[in-house]
């Protein structure tokens, strides 16, 4: 559905305004960056919000991201990709040349990204994506083994920027339960930052107080930006 223009500032001035008090109840040097994500959203929608002053936008899908750098060639969006990648999707995703990539869940995949972006002379910059509530049906790293990977994919991946870490809080209708896979990967964000990680990104529009609560500063949030 297409929005009005004025609606989608009125979804938008609230999140904003929710992240801000989140922020500052956590500290007032906390900068929380939103991503936008649109995956289930029109062009239209992203256009009216880049003229809102969204810059960041987030896909979850190679094959959609493809469609929407493409047709918004013209404006300069700095696009994310947050979903799992498929190891025959890695070309293409190289060539959309996205500012981050959320999602890398296993020293297999760094290595093969790492191994397609020598033989392009490229870089590209990554998070790591934690499992922290131990959910079979989602992707990423395990927490006691978060450490050790983000190390050896900085060792053996040149190529590849590690950036911080990546969560998708639990599914759960237990606030604790959520809580807990945030301060989880908090923790291994604040051991990493030695190794030079600088995002956290956790949060969603069902979660993203919480998370900021426990120390995000990059929240992704699509569907809180498209209610009608
Ligand atoms: C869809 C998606 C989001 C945004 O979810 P909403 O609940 O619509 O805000 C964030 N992160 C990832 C990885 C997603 O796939």
């Amino acid at each position: 559905m297409i929005l009005e223009k004025e609606k989608l500032r009125a979804n938008l001035d609230r999140v904003i305004w929710d992240i801000e008090e989140a922020r500052v109840a956590r500290s007032e040097h906390l900068i929380v960056q939103l991503v936008v994500v649109s995956k289930y959203t029109e062009i239209e929608n992203i256009k009216t919000l880049y003229e809102l002053g969204q810059r960041n936008f987030g896909e979850n899908q190679v094959q959609q991201l493809a469609q929407r750098v493409e047709a918004l060639d013209e404006l300069p969006l700095a696009w994310h990709m947050v979903g799992t990648l498929q190891k025959n999707k890695i070309n293409k995703l190289i060539d959309l040349n996205p500012v981050l990539i959320h999602s890398i869940d296993s020293l297999e995949l760094a290595q093969e990204l790492n191994k397609r972006l020598e033989s392009k002379g490229r870089t590209l910059s990554g998070l790591l994506q934690i499992n922290s509530s131990y959910e079979a049906s989602k992707s990423g790293i395990k927490p006691e083994e978060a450490i050790d990977i983000y190390k050896q994919i900085q060792e053996s991946c040149p190529n590849l920027t590690l950036k911080g870490v990546m969560t998708i809080g639990a599914h759960s209708e237990d606030t604790k339960e959520i809580r807990e896979s945030f301060e989880r990967t908090y923790k291994i964000y604040e051991q990493l930052q030695k190794s030079g990680a600088t995002i956290c990104s956790m949060g969603m529009s069902g979660d993203f107080k919480l998370a900021i609560e426990c120390g995000s500063n990059m929240v992704r949030i699509g569907s809180r930006l498209f209610e009608s």
